[in-house]
């Protein structure tokens, strides 16, 4: 086996998917399961397959080619481009959308095509990334159902936090349940997949404050690390600890914590700042920038300090540190999002599946 590497450990993450399942199927919630982190990992998906979901969702058509033969219903989360029509609608039972131009060229082509797909309306409740804004609504979805009939509109959608971090509130899920009865009633039609939000909106769910109305949650993030960015605490009895990465240590030295020399430009053209604390022990780790995002590992040893490095290196100052590193070590780091998805990206790190399942 190689490194550096990601383990996933098949167990822990089959016991993570049935905890969401459980959870929201409480209040008659479906999970549908995004894989988009993952970057087009077959064996993630069947992951999900295998733990019992019906619904998988992914940013990217190419992802969903990797395992298109996995029954179930697939949904494109990134708003769709234009040129891509022809493989969302080969590919995809439905997508999220914003555009009234892109549902349009959607419907057209399933008219001329003799296809169909469904449509989620999507509608932005603050945290500024996509959808319709909430007085824009209920106008669009009747544009949709009375002048695109290539399409279905099934339901309306949701998100938060990913781009403004903002938390859903009562009254923004008390706005989207309004919409989503406000269209039923005045279009006269019957939604199917009311989707609620993501992983950030799980805590409703335990906490009775997710509006009757909704019955899809789209996550993934709660799944894979047992925790949520509301809380920050592990969920139920769910594991942290399920996708973790390894790299080897290729240097030991005690050097100065202090560069010499006149300062410049780092391999990315910015300017680092060092703190000047005498000499310190570190060592290297042989992973780098290209294969993770240093911000979001977290090394098993409480003791050290990631310091930096570049695009194949990792420096760690192991100066307080109980344990005498040497060569040859492995060094064991908790994931986060954004490393998760660099790790699972490069193809210079192993992906080893651990405690299989069949
Ligand atoms: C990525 C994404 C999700 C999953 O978010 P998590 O926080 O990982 O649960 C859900 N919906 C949309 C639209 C996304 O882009």
């Amino acid at each position: 086996m190689s490194f550096p590497k990601i383990i996933i450990d098949e167990k822990k993450f089959l016991h993570n998917i049935k905890v969401a399942q459980e959870i929201c199927a409480e209040k008659g919630i479906e999970v549908l399961a995004v894989t988009k982190g993952f970057c087009g990992n077959r064996r993630m998906a069947e992951l999900f397959a295998k733990g019992g979901i019906k619904f998988f969702g992914d940013s990217r058509l190419d992802n969903f080619e990797v395992y298109k033969d996995i029954k179930g219903h697939k949904q494109l989360l990134r708003l769709p481009q234009l040129d891509e029509i022809p493989r969302l609608v080969e590919l995809c039972d439905s997508s999220l959308n914003s555009e009234l131009e892109t549902i349009k060229a959607i419907s057209d082509y399933c008219l001329a095509n003799n296809k169909t797909h469904e449509v989620i309306v999507m509608v932005d409740l603050g945290d500024r990334r996509e959808g319709f804004l909430p007085e824009d609504t209920v106008e669009a979805c009747g544009k949709i159902i009375n002048e695109m009939k290539g399409v279905k509109l099934i339901g309306l959608g949701c998100n938060f936090g990913c781009y403004g971090g903002r938390i859903p509130s009562d009254e923004a899920m008390k706005i989207f349940a309004d919409l989503n009865n406000e269209v039923q009633t005045k279009y006269n039609v019957k939604f199917s997949h009311i989707s609620g939000g993501n992983s950030l909106s799980l805590h409703l769910v335990w906490e009775n404050r997710m509006p009757k109305e909704v019955n899809i949650l789209r996550m993934s993030f709660a799944m894979i690390f047992g925790t949520e960015d509301k809380y920050r605490k592990t969920i139920r009895n769910m594991h942290r600890d399920t996708f973790q990465c390894q790299a080897k240590v290729i240097e030991v030295k005690r050097k100065s914590s202090m560069p010499i020399g006149e300062p410049g430009l780092d391999a990315f053209g910015n300017i680092p700042t060092f703190e000047d604390i005498g000499d310190i022990d570190r060592v290297i780790c042989a992973i780098g920038k290209i294969d993770t995002m240093f911000d979001a590992m977290i090394p098993l040893d409480k003791d050290m300090e990631i310091l930096g490095g570049s695009s194949d290196h990792m420096i760690i100052n192991v100066n307080k540190c109980k344990k005498q590193y040497k060569v040859g070590d492995i060094i064991t780091f908790d994931l986060d999002w954004g490393s998760l998805l660099y790790l699972f990206n490069s193809s210079y790190v192993e992906k080893e599946f651990i405690n299989k399942i069949d």
